[in-house]
């Protein structure tokens, strides 16, 4: 989805109050009646009006008057919810260009006052394959009320939280900066998802050091459920990052055995077909009997020890309860398809609106990644605009 945040500057105090009311009146509402948003914004003689007007003119909001006159949030507007508060809260000061397409998200690259450029992760739950969509509401048919805004803040919530602790834990991960609403600010990972490394000086250490990590992860309590060749970034140095967190489970979750050894058999097929490597046991029975591993020295969660477990105490600092872990882990199981799976979702992409999820994927040219253009962006108080100038092709 492209991010046109130059709007952003042509907005006033009275289109965030509407924006806002709108937002408001979506923890309860579906659609909000317009109505209802008027008197949320308490704008003047049915001002509230003209502004929907100009929100819907920049695909902020969107109309529906199906069942009675309302409106809702777009992901554009909430972007620009998260994006004003973020600036004005001074976690960063321009937008640059996309980075990243994830299944569910979009990253942009944003930059500090001092020039810091950090990653910018919007989530964007509802852009899926059409079994995922299916299974996700099959699920949601037993809620009364949801919105996917709601379900993409949780994500946030919970890649956040986890981003965090696992920070905390020595985890080769970004680090966590800042999140609000559904838009979680992390540091830049230097380098590339290591998909698209096509040779490694070392890939047998390198393959050692990402099984270590599924190792440790078990070890911490923890499965990352989506660990393959997408989510790990790799340096010049062969350093290993892992990234995307929203769908982490414990080990003690029910289907804990599958998530470990599906994580574990990606890396393994990964090593194999790229860089040819083998996985005949070579150790001999002596030390197979004291290993944790199987006869293709696949890691076996059964004989992991979790020696620290990092759910519940560290999540619960950040805020990220286990309710909303609850609520999140159930819709995103109801379609944890891999970010490998998505040759053969194209064709069966289902749009849940045009606006929300008109979604270009393409991949992302050199030049595009490397010629970052920063534009400066600066909160004028005094009329609440903000001023955000930005290019992201
Ligand atoms: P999704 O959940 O949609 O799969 P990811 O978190 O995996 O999203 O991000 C998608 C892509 O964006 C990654 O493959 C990577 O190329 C890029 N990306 C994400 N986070 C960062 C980061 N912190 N630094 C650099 N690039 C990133
Ligand atoms: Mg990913």
């Amino acid at each position: 989805m492209k991010l046109t945040v130059d709007v952003l500057r042509y907005l006033s105090k009275d289109d965030f109050r509407v924006l806002t009311a709108v937002e408001m009146g979506m923890r309860n509402h579906e659609i909000v009646p317009a109505e209802l948003i008027g008197r949320i914004a308490g704008l003047k003689h049915g001002g509230s009006y003209k502004v929907m007007k100009n929100l819907l003119r920049h695909k902020l909001l969107h109309h529906d008057s199906s069942k009675y006159d309302g409106f809702r949030l777009t992901y554009l507007g909430y972007d620009f919810l998260a994006i004003k508060t973020l600036v004005k809260r001074g976690v960063f000061a321009s937008v640059g260009r996309q980075i990243g397409v994830g299944k569910e998200s979009d990253i942009f690259e944003v930059a500090t006052e001092d020039g810091t450029i950090m990653a910018m992760k919007l989530h964007r739950l509802g852009r899926v394959s059409f079994r995922a969509v299916k299974n996700k509401r099959d699920y949601l048919r037993h809620r009364s009320s949801f919105n996917w805004l709601y379900l993409s803040r949780l994500a946030a919530l919970k890649e956040f939280a986890f981003m965090k602790a696992l920070q905390d834990h020595g985890f080769p991960v970004p680090d966590a900066v800042d999140c609000n609403r559904h838009c979680v600010i992390m540091s830049l990972v230097p380098g590339y998802p290591l998909v698209q490394v096509k040779e490694l000086p070392n890939p047998d250490i390198v393959f050692e050091t990402i099984i270590g990590l599924v190792t440790r992860l078990a070890e911490h309590g923890l499965i990352h459920c989506d660990f393959n060749e997408f989510n790990i970034m790799i340096d010049d140095d062969e350093k290993v990052t892992m990234i995307d967190f929203p769908q982490m489970v414990s080990v003690s979750h029910r289907n804990a055995q599958m998530y470990f050894d599906r994580d574990v058999e990606c890396i393994f097929k990964f090593f194999r077909k790229r860089f040819n490597l083998t996985f005949q046991e070579e150790k001999d029975e002596c030390d197979r009997s004291e290993s944790n591993e199987d006869d293709d020295g696949r890691p076996q969660l059964s004989s992991i020890t979790v020696s620290d477990v990092v759910l519940d105490k560290d999540l619960a600092a950040s805020g990220f309860t286990k309710e909303k872990q609850d609520v999140i882990e159930k819709f995103i199981e109801g379609g944890t398809e891999r970010d490998t799976d998505s040759d053969d979702e194209e064709s069966g992409e289902e749009s849940l609106s045009d606006d929300e999820t008109n979604v270009e994927k393409r991949p992302l040219s050199d030049d595009c990644r490397k010629d970052v253009q920063q534009s400066t962006v600066s909160c004028d108080d005094e009329d609440d605009r903000v001023h955000i100038a930005v290019q992201c092709d």
